[in-house]
């Protein structure tokens, strides 16, 4: 019996590996599965075979450029295996996409987030969902799983927001937002931390080289980070700290979580509106603020006005410092800059190399790398696919391996 479920655990072993070569690379052919995966190739053809014949995957014949040629025959995910529903949550939106078992995105829209608290919020979402399925035809025990992604705090291992800049501390549990009827799991993320995954990964991808640890800072109504931290061999940890509110000056300006001093205080978009009207220090001036009110503020400052600029210098001292204390901690590491701030970068840059230079590890090791990378929404996605298709795959591969021990 022990031998039987040792191998039933190499045999899912090696099937977890195939799949994870599909997501990585697309559709593969048997000889690249062999190659990428280091499985001999009669491994691979029993493992191709099962996935075959539980429907997970598919033979895609492909004709050959010769008339006389053998059609070429790759692997692919089978598109109707599974669903998996994306949510994301931001300001004044909450979208939502449904993207097939192979990656491809089938529908996609979008809905003003109720004004209202967290059961309206809720209520909201639970009749978006079913516009979902009814939109696309699908039936509800097809979605494998449901992810949502929001700026804020996020609970350790439950599906709860903790503090969110929409609702503050009234914390928000979506454990029962999928009702009777649905077998999805429902997982919640922070935004940055999925932006911290994705960029992780595309770290690693073939060709290109392989940072150690990285942090995405996104900068807009808050501010986020994520930091992705490779502890060993294996997938890196990617945690997302609530940097935004970390202490930049104590008894400093009214933070919009209620204490005073917040790096957000100085660096989130109504403190920039704050600051360049000179607007007192212990006031919240809007909830959310335009973006073009901050355009109009930055063309002022690229004009040479004096409290325009000085706003933005400040945000960014506040960000740079609250990065090196991130460096103190943690060790060098490059810094990826995100979100609808990154229009301003030419405005913050100064003040956040500053706040970042006046550090004894910056000093010591130099200035981290900073890029920005515009397209925070790609990025939010892709993090999105990557932890869900992850976690579905190996839902499905423990789904037939239950199957084959009540089979044999
Ligand atoms: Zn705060």
């Amino acid at each position: 019996m022990l031998a039987k479920s040792s191998s039933e655990l190499v045999r899912q072993q090696n099937s977890a590996l195939v799949l994870s070569a599909l997501r990585r690379h697309g559709r593969l052919a048997h000889t690249q599965m062999c190659e990428v995966t280091r499985l001999s190739s009669a491994t691979v053809s029993a493992i191709t075979a099962d996935l075959e014949r539980a429907g997970i995957i598919e033979r895609i014949e492909q004709q050959a450029i010769s008339a006389r040629g053998r059609p070429r025959v790759q692997f692919g995910q089978r598109r109707d295996c599974g669903y998996v529903i994306i949510i994301t949550i931001s300001s004044d939106v909450i979208q939502y996409s449904l993207v097939d078992y192979a990656g491809t995105l089938l529908d996609r829209f979008s809905e003003p987030r109720p004004e209202q608290g967290p059961e309206q919020f809720l209520a909201a979402m639970q009749s978006a969902l079913e516009r979902v399925l009814s939109r696309s035809r699908i039936a509800r025990h097809k979605v494998l799983i449901v992810s949502i992604s929001s700026k804020g705090l996020v609970h350790p291992s439950l599906p709860t927001l903790v503090w969110s800049p929409v609702f503050g501390a009234k914390s928000v549990d979506f454990s029962n937002l999928l009702g009777s009827g649905w077998e999805a799991s429902l997982v919640l993320n922070n935004e940055t931390l999925l932006v911290a995954t994705a960029l992780s990964r595309q770290q690693d991808s073939p060709g290109r080289v392989t940072e150690t640890d990285l942090a995405a800072l996104s900068l807009g109504h808050s501010i986020g980070l994520g930091v992705a931290r490779r502890l060993g061999s294996g997938s890196p940890e990617i945690i997302a700290p609530n940097f935004g509110h970390m202490l930049h000056v104590s008894n400093g300006a009214l933070c919009r979580c209620g204490t005073s001093g917040c790096i957000e205080a100085y660096a989130g978009f109504y403190a920039i509106l704050r600051s360049a009207f000179e607007a007192p220090a212990d006031r919240i001036p809007a909830k959310f603020v335009p973006l073009s009110e901050i355009e109009k503020i930055a063309t002022r400052a690229r004009q040479g006005h004096r409290s325009s600029r000085l706003a933005f210098r400040q945000a960014g001292i506040a960000l740079g410092n609250g990065l090196s204390r991130l460096l103190s901690l943690y060790g060098a590491m490059p810094v990826f800059i995100t979100g609808p701030g990154t229009r301003f970068y030419d405005l913050l840059q100064d003040g956040l190399e500053d706040g970042l230079a006046k550090t004894l590890g910056v000093r010591l090791s130099g200035m981290p790398a900073l890029t920005v990378v515009a397209d925070e929404a790609a990025l939010v996605f892709e993090g999105h696919l990557l932890l869900a298709f992850s976690r579905v795959d190996q839902e499905v591969l423990h789904m037939i391996g239950r199957q084959g021990q009540v089979a044999s």
